[in-house]
């Protein structure tokens, strides 16, 4: 069972009201003056818990730890296997502390870790890959499987990577969790030097955008989570890179059915592997038409679902649209119509699918599995296309592509 989101109280920029939001919202209307505002926190957000009320906050050390949520895959001989990750782990070498956040997070509001906030941040030691890695162990040894059991590759899809702060004051009694204004278990006593670095200023800028078009200045509707803005006026996408709107090229599918979901389709480099065109993919796939020639000329592309969705539909879309390749020619760069559903998954977890794609697209999986971790993959181009699905009954068809899914696997 995942645990439910955590949650962020915030101040309205504009006029102070206090606003609620989940950890992964991004787009919010401000309650009292009516503002929407979208978050540009950087890909990883930063959030701190609140101490408590007697402590001051220019005492307190606030020390990292990653929150991840996302699925995890392993893909073996057999089959990819894939969990649901929703887990937590320390992310600074600072002795004494508990290594994960427990549930402390879910059962209070967090806070924005915004630049201006007083107190000392401590920088995370453990990077992100390293923790990464150390959840991998986690799993393994949660599964009961052995080292790697015979898993080629394992890759995470992130829906939400965040640092969470969490504030302690080290004193004469030990260290004292000031969240409780205790000290914790087992304490003992810590200096201030035992922490290590503080973080650069400008490392937690946070900004709050209007949203609206910076092209035209219509307002841009979206659903919380949007990660990606759209302007029905003049037609162009919008996500927030360096805390400001930048245009993302998309294109959408025209004719179809009446809900839009929107895809990654990524053009990438891939090192230590024969993959320069549509029919090295084609062959890789051992796909039953014949190779045409055309197929040299294009370059392949991987596609992957740009909204959250249970991690095997996920594999699986990723497979389907990657091998099908929609062209272009029935495309443009226009806000489809009906129903859009939000971007919220990255381009950067796309690019991290492009190995798992890979894998469920070999065949025989046993000569190409041994190839691909060390396989090097860079970015060339990314593209958002939406697809436009009929709904019927539990199911969003696209019929032309004879791609279906049940619509209780998208995960809202
Ligand atoms: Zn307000
Ligand atoms: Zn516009």
């Amino acid at each position: 069972m995942s645990p439910g989101p955590y949650r962020i109280e915030h101040s309205c920029s504009q006029c102070g009201a206090p606003v609620m939001l989940e950890e992964a919202d991004r787009l919010f209307t401000c309650g009292h003056c009516r503002v929407r505002l979208y978050l540009a926190a950087g890909r990883v957000a930063k959030y701190f818990l609140p101490p408590h009320s007697s402590l001051r906050m220019e005492d307190l050390f606030f020390v990292p730890y990653w929150h991840l949520r996302g699925a995890h895959y392993s893909v073996h001989i057999s089959a990819t296997k894939s969990t649901f990750l929703d887990t937590s782990c320390l992310a600074s070498s600072a002795p004494g502390l508990p290594v994960t956040l427990g549930v402390r997070a879910q059962a209070m509001a967090m806070r924005i870790a915004a630049e201006g906030v007083a107190g000392s941040f401590v920088r995370p030691t453990l990077a992100y890959g390293d923790m990464l890695s150390r959840t991998e162990r986690t799993v393994r040894s949660f599964s009961g499987a052995g080292r790697r059991a015979g898993a080629y590759l394992t890759a995470f899809v992130g829906e939400a990577v965040s640092l969470i702060y969490t504030p302690v004051l080290p004193a004469a009694r030990g260290l004292v969790d000031a969240v409780l204004n205790r000290p914790f278990a087992g304490s003992r006593t810590v200096s201030p030097e035992d922490f290590g670095p503080l973080e650069e200023t400008g490392s937690r800028a946070v900004s709050f955008l209007p949203a609206i078009c910076p092209e035209c200045g219509w307002d841009m509707p979206g659903e919380r989570r949007s990660q990606v803005l759209l302007c029905t006026n003049c037609d162009r996408a919008w996500q927030v890179e360096g805390g400001r709107f930048v245009p993302l090229s998309f294109v959408s599918m025209e004719g179809g059915g009446e809900e839009a979901l929107p895809f990654w389709r990524v053009e990438v480099g891939i090192d230590g592997m024969k993959l320069d065109s549509y029919a090295d993919l084609a062959e890789l796939a051992n796909l039953p038409r014949a190779v045409r020639e055309e197929w040299q000329r294009r370059r392949p592309a991987f596609w992957a679902p740009a909204f959250r969705s249970r991690p095997r539909l996920f594999l699986r879309l990723a497979r389907q649209l990657t091998v099908l390749a929609p062209e272009e020619r029935s495309m443009a760069p226009r806000v489809p119509p009906g129903k859009i559903h939000p971007v919220t998954i990255d381009h950067e977890a796309a690019l991290e699918s492009v190995r798992l794609t890979l894998a469920e697209l070999a065949v025989p999986r046993k000569d190409v599995l041994p190839l691909l971790d060390g396989v090097k993959i860079k970015l060339l181009d990314r593209r958002l296309v939406y697809l436009p699905f009929t709904a019927r009954g539990g199911d969003l068809t696209h019929e032309a592509l004879g791609v279906s899914m049940r619509r209780n696997a998208l995960r809202g």
